[in-house]
């Protein structure tokens, strides 16, 4: 997932900001918020904006008013509470876009807050009628997008207004996806999904997308027993989509063949009818009895999942492991949170995808013990499916960071490196560039040990593309993910003249790297006898192209493109600066080719090929070059401090 800009990477004093809010709370017939979290999740945000002296105008969606003006649906509630909460006044406006809007928003001072009034008294906010748009964004100068909930909905208050306004997340988005995303692109291991909930068909993109990040699965629910039927059990009369079954069976295929470790329940609770009071009993999987159905997991399947997830590094959880509405049922699922919980004691990332899964685990009180509870039902079922959301698309891209990275090559002894990485981080420490060792596989395990607790990275020099098998001498994404090991260098090019990579071989190695959260550095450069043919650039360009074939732009914007001339590595000759960012620059346009304009500001593109500490400073000076794939001047820590300060 991409890094968006959050409302801290932008200057907002003295500015109009529009905020759309999830402010979509309960409310009783007498008018009372009866549940007030969404206005509590959105202050930090509201706060920020006041106390950084923008003028705040607010505005969300509440019920269903199916486009007309409905005072049922009035977010005035919701202004007076969100008063008392900032302790000072919120400016009701009776419209979202007429006349009391234009008139409340105004003449607003530094600090000021405006609630508009709920955006779907207006049929065209779901339609996303940029007309309707753009008039809402002519009441702002900048557009902070902070709900979650709706933002895998395109409407015009989530995505319309953004074509109009530079437009940047807020904190609660911020959270989801540096959590989620986290999690999604570069887990702790073991990572483990739990899902459940009713229906398998809710769940099918989900559990398909996490298929190729997790280590294990665990399926309880309603929906466990589509799968149990699937592998030739009787169900009873246990929830079913029968048309499901044939992808049950593939699921569990392809799980088995991706190694993902998927877990059903070995026995459940059942009843006699589908009430708290129905008689109840435990039945192992292989032997629900007729006209009885699984209502929650039963106590050996609660072990079995517990010891599972209580060894994970990363845990999500959405649905719940029965019917836990029904007190009677609901043991499962409590259990389950308790696993969750101890996890988290335990160091794991604990995140919860929001509806039912959230409302459980706030009914049985392990809310405070996870990491992250989603603040978006369909939407973080979208999120967890991989798809692209359009109100989170729609955000700016956060500025890249540069990258300084040594490439070891064959230096250095396993002996030396873990006190040798140490030397790096000190001297180092306070870059505001990320800083990457890649060794020899064998240095490997003591880089690590050497850059724990710091901010140094490491990485590797090659990885194969195959998962496992008979590939002697070979080393996978997998081995390197379990070290621990972030970056890997694909395609240098002493790999490509002296060890037969290809073009097709380095975009297999690129696909399967991201595939497992790994970020490449991926090498292009052109010979001597290419440049002085005047082909640089086509080449290059083919170079970038072939490397990321397939590469969708939500991993693209994870890598990291080395150019390195090859006749300028290791032989000290260095392409001048202009040289250099010429080539980058021609990178860049390919990637904004491929994937658009924002996600190639955000591919960090490093020059190599002999910068040392004498000349790192003006080739990083350089617009296109962000940072630097460093061989020799690697070996020496004094002299990589010099160049991380250099791209600092
Ligand atoms: P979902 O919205 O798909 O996450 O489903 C949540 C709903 O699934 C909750 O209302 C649960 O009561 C229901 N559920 C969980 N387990 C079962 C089960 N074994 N049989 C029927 N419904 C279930």
């Amino acid at each position: 997932m991409l890094k968006k800009m959050s409302v801290e990477e932008i200057a907002v004093t003295g500015k109009k900001v529009l905020v759309r809010c999830d402010f979509n709370v309960p409310i009783d017939e007498n008018g009372n918020i009866t549940d007030e979290n969404r206005i509590i999740g959105a202050l930090p945000t509201i706060k920020y904006l006041v106390d950084n002296g923008a003028k705040v105008i607010l505005c969300s969606h509440m019920g269903r008013p199916k486009g007309e003006f409905n005072p049922k649906y009035s977010l005035a509630p919701v202004a007076k509470r969100l008063s008392e909460k900032l302790g000072k006044p919120v400016v009701m406006a009776e419209d979202v876009i007429g006349e009391s809007a234009k008139k409340c928003t105004a003449n607003m001072a530094d600090g000021d807050v405006v609630l508009l009034e709920n955006v779907r008294f207006h049929k065209e906010e779901t339609k996303n009628d940029p007309s309707f748009a753009k008039e809402l964004a002519s009441l702002a100068e900048i557009f902070v997008n902070d709900a979650f909930g709706t933002a895998h909905r395109a409407h015009a208050s989530t995505e319309g207004v953004s074509h109009y306004l530079p437009s940047v997340c807020g904190f609660l988005i911020q959270k989801e996806l540096r959590v989620m995303g986290g999690a999604l692109t570069n887990p702790a291991r073991p990572f483990v999904a739990i899902l459940g909930g009713a229906k398998v068909s809710d769940k099918i993109g989900v559990i398909e997308n996490l298929l190729d990040k997790v280590d294990s699965l665990i399926i309880g629910g309603g929906m466990a027993y589509t799968f149990l039927k699937a592998k030739g059990y009787h169900i009873g009369n246990s929830l079913c989509e029968d048309e499901k079954l044939d992808l049950a069976k593939e699921l569990m295929k392809k799980a088995e063949m991706k190694g993902v470790d998927l877990l059903l329940p070995v026995g459940s609770i059942v009843a006699d009818s589908f009430s708290n009071d129905a008689n109840q009993k435990y039945v192992p999987s292989d032997e629900m009895p007729d006209g009885w159905m699984g209502m929650d997991i039963g106590n050996t399947t609660i072990e079995q999942f517990s010891k599972v997830i209580k060894k994970a590094k990363t845990v999500i959880w959405n649905g719940p492991m029965g019917v836990f509405e029904f007190p009677n049922f609901a043991n499962g699922t409590k259990a389950i949170a308790e696993a969750v919980a101890k996890a988290g004691e335990n160091g794991a990332i604990t995140i919860i995808g929001g509806g039912d899964s959230a409302a459980a685990v706030e009914q049985l009180g392990y809310a405070d013990k996870m990491t992250h509870i989603s603040t978006g039902g369909g939407a973080s079922l979208e999120f967890l499916e991989g798809k692209i959301l359009p109100g989170i698309d729609c955000l700016l891209q956060s500025g890249k960071k540069n990258i300084i990275a040594g490439n070891w090559k064959m230096n250095k002894l396993p002996s030396e490196t873990e006190a040798f990485v140490k030397e790096v981080a000190k001297a180092t420490e306070g870059a505001t560039c990320d800083v990457v060792v890649c060794t020899p596989y064998v240095c490997l395990d003591a880089a690590l040990k050497g850059a724990k607790d710091t901010h140094v990275k490491v990485g590797a020099e090659n990885m194969h593309f195959e998962d496992s098998g008979a590939y002697t001498g070979e080393v996978s994404a997998d081995m390197l993910v379990n070290m621990g090991v972030e970056y890997v260098i694909i395609g240098h090019s002493e790999r490509r003249q002296y060890f037969a990579e290809t073009d097709e071989t380095v975009n297999k190695k690129v696909k399967k790297a991201l595939s497992k959260g790994l970020i490449p550095i991926i090498c292009v450069g052109e010979k001597l006898e290419e440049r002085e043919a005047g082909i640089t650039t086509e080449l290059v360009r083919l170079q970038v192209k072939l490397a990321l074939q397939g590469v969708k732009a939500d991993d693209a914007a994870n890598v990291v493109i080395a150019y390195e001339p090859i006749w300028a590595i290791g032989t000290g000759k260095t392409a001048t600066a202009e040289q250099a960012d010429e080539v980058c620059r021609a990178i860049r346009a390919v990637l904004a080719e491929l994937y658009g304009k924002s996600t190639s500001k955000s591919i960090a593109i490093q020059y190599g090929g002999s910068m040392n500490a004498a000349n790192a400073a003006e080739l990083l000076a350089m617009k296109d070059i962000d940072g630097g794939l460093i061989g020799g001047a690697s070996l020496k820590a004094a002299d990589f401090a010099t160049i991380v300060k250099a791209a600092n």
